[in-house]
């Protein structure tokens, strides 16, 4: 499921899951690795 989790490092807005997997910032678009970030999903 999409969910907001963790924060933008650029500018602190929240991330979103991302269809492609990885996670994505709405505010300026920067996309994240899904292993930047603590995942418990798998
Ligand atoms: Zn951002």
């Amino acid at each position: 499921m999409n969910y907001p989790r963790g924060k933008c490092r650029q500018c602190g807005e929240r991330l979103y899951g991302h269809v492609d997997g990885g996670y994505q910032c709405l505010n300026c678009e920067q996309r994240y690795p899904s292993d930047e970030f603590d995942t418990n999903t798998r």
